[in-house]
């Protein structure tokens, strides 16, 4: 049996990055027929990259792989997900996985086509947070650098710790209104980045610190 190293030690991951599990992929191929035992294999321009045994049982597909995180010993896993069918259009149903993740201590359950092997097990993306693509990273740099430069324009520190510098000498009122409602749009800008970025492992009183908010 092989198994795959997740070696990365970031919390943020992108998708083609990550070993996944495809729902449709694999009915389509018989893997979720109860009775069915295979590897599935990953593999990249032909050579094999990685692989896991699959069970596949009434109502849940049981995952067995090696994975070993970064400088630790190989550790055998056995994930059991469950599997969800949906009536569609025409009679027919399909397939779900039901994430298995744990955040927070609420367990997942959503009903989703992909699983990814972020780390040790494999979850969907909202418990990996695989979908937060490096754009988004450089939007929210992009926000907070536009405010960080509007604030300093003003005479004042860069940060949102910091009060907004008042209005320089000479300035009309109307331009400084305009440049601080420039600042606190973009830094609610890069709040709601960085919220949506941690919805799933946040609480609601930890997300309404974060957003300032006097209640929750
Ligand atoms: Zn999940």
């Amino acid at each position: 049996m092989g198994g795959y190293g997740s070696g990365r030690t970031g919390y943020k991951q992108k998708a083609e990055d990550c070993r996944s599990l495809d729902v449709n992929r694999m009915h389509r191929e018989g893997c979720l027929n109860p009775g069915w035992r295979g590897s599935w294999v990953w593999s990249v321009s032909g050579e094999e990259v990685g692989r896991i045994d699959c069970a596949a049982q009434t109502g849940k597909l049981v995952l067995n792989y090696h994975v070993r995180q970064y400088g630790e010993e190989w550790e055998r896993i056995e994930q059991s997900v469950g599997l969800t069918h949906v009536d569609c259009h025409f009679g027919n149903s399909r397939p779900y996985f039901r994430c298995p993740g744990v955040v927070n201590g609420q367990h997942c359950g959503r009903r989703v086509g992909k699983l990814f092997a972020g780390g040790r097990y494999f979850l969907c993306r909202h418990c990996y947070d695989v979908g937060y693509s490096s754009q988004s990273v450089e939007r929210y740099d992009r926000m907070l650098r536009r405010a960080n430069n509007l604030r300093m324009a003003l005479g004042g520190e860069p940060g949102t710790a910091n009060w907004i510098a008042p209005k320089p000498k000479g300035m009309w009122q109307r331009t400084y209104q305009r440049k601080r409602f420039e600042i606190e749009w973009c830094e609610s800008q890069a709040d709601n980045l960085f919220i949506s970025r941690f919805d799933d492992l946040l609480s609601m009183h930890e997300r309404a610190a974060f957003l300032r908010m006097g209640k929750i």
